[in-house]
């Protein structure tokens, strides 16, 4: 069997007036995501993460934000573009393990949500998403609340 491992990062600015998703799921809070697509800082991370484990580079040479197409996309769909780039090369995602880092609002009661939704659009179980959450403890942009960022891990395996 034939593995591979990627990882990916991704950081957006909080500001008022725009929705909070996360993985496809929008919570309610005061403070939203700033960006050129929905701005899903954890789906971000996950697309670079399965992008990196092919080397395929990253998520913005594919939706380049200078492109007017991908202005408030769905950030799912681009997922599932990505998701079947990957299947077209003979590759399943075994897992992918994933950490917020937010310092407001409350991740727990969403976390199992946000895995339902991430499963079902990949055709995957919920036990192979793995979603965590943590705080910045106060510090840096992500500890003041200017924004919310995101880390991602995924393994592909095929068979030959
Ligand atoms: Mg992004």
């Amino acid at each position: 069997m034939n593995i591979r491992i990627g990882n990916g990062y991704d950081i957006h600015r909080l500001v008022a007036d725009h929705p909070l998703i996360l993985g496809g799921v929008k919570i309610e809070h005061s403070l939203g995501l700033l960006g050129h697509s929905d701005a899903d800082v954890l789906t971000h991370a996950i697309v670079d993460a399965l992008l990196g484990a092919l080397s395929l580079g990253d998520i913005g040479l594919y939706f380049p934000p200078s492109d007017p197409q991908w202005q408030g996309a769905n950030s799912l769909m681009l997922l599932e573009q990505v998701h079947q780039m990957i299947k077209n090369r003979g590759w399943q995602i075994g897992n992918i393990d994933s950490v917020i880092v937010a310092e407001r609002p409350k991740l727990k009661p969403h976390i199992q949500t946000i895995r339902d939704r991430l499963a079902q659009l990949l055709g995957l179980s919920p036990e192979q998403i793995g979603v965590k959450a943590t705080t910045n403890e106060g510090l840096g942009p992500t500890g003041r609340e200017e924004g919310i960022s995101a880390y991602a891990v995924a393994l592909l395996h095929r068979n030959f």
